[in-house]
């Protein structure tokens, strides 16, 4: 699994953070999203996937 995300779509809602907190967090300035592991262990991969499909502004993507 491979993450990249468009920080210019994030609406720094928090969903992604309150999903899968080792993988993502927030800026402390504005909110917006910091990827923490762009190739996040197995055990991860259903909160991200989760949190991509919850994101409001569909600003996660996911390569298998
Ligand atoms: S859920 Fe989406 S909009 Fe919200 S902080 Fe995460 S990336 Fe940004």
């Amino acid at each position: 699994m491979k993450i990249t995300l468009d920080t210019d779509k994030c609406c720094a809602a928090g969903q992604c953070v309150l999903i899968a907190p080792e993988v993502f967090d927030q800026r402390d300035e504005d909110g917006i999203v910091v990827l923490l592991d762009d190739a996040p262990p197995a055990e991860q991969h259903d909160a991200v996937r989760e949190a991509a499909a919850i994101c409001p502004a569909a600003a996660i993507e996911i390569q298998a």
